[in-house]
C-alpha cells in the first residue's frame, strides 16, 4: 500500500511534467528529489516502462553529449488518465484538509 502510493505520486509527476515538456530520466529524479522522493533509476525506469507499456507515455531517443537520451512526452491516453487524477487528488485533498489545515498548507507552500 505505501509502495503503491507512492509510485502514484511519482507517476502524477512524471505526467504532469511530461504533458509540459519531454521529459528524461536524470532530470525526473533530480526534480522529484526536490519534492522529497528519493527515487533511485533502479525504480524510476521501470516505473517509466510500464507507464509507456500502458500507454500512458511515449519515448523517442536524442543523442545527447554522445548518448543515447530517452526523451518521454505524455500520450492522449496520458493526459485523460492525468485529467481524472487531479480530480481525484482534488476531492482527496478537500476530504482530508480541513479549512484550516489548508490555509496553513498555503501559507507553508508561499512561505510566509
Ligand atoms: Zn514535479
Amino acid at each position: 500500500m505505501r509502495l503503491n502510493a507512492f509510485a502514484s505520486f511519482v507517476e502524477f509527476h512524471v505526467l504532469h511534467h511530461a504533458s509540459e515538456e519531454s521529459v528524461y530520466g536524470l532530470w525526473l529524479i533530480e526534480e522529484l528529489a526536490e519534492h522529497g522522493y528519493k527515487i533511485s533509476p533502479g525504480t524510476l525506469y521501470p516505473l517509466l516502462h510500464s507507464m509507456e507499456s500502458a500507454g500512458l507515455l511515449k519515448s523517442r531517443n536524442s543523442i545527447f553529449k554522445g548518448k543515447v537520451r530517452k526523451y518521454y512526452s505524455i500520450t492522449p491516453k496520458g493526459k485523460r488518465y492525468l485529467q481524472k487524477a487531479k480530480r481525484q487528488v482534488g476531492e482527496l485533498v478537500r476530504e482530508v484538509f480541513s479549512e484550516q489545515d489548508y490555509r496553513q498548507f498555503l501559507r507553508i507552500e508561499s512561505g510566509k
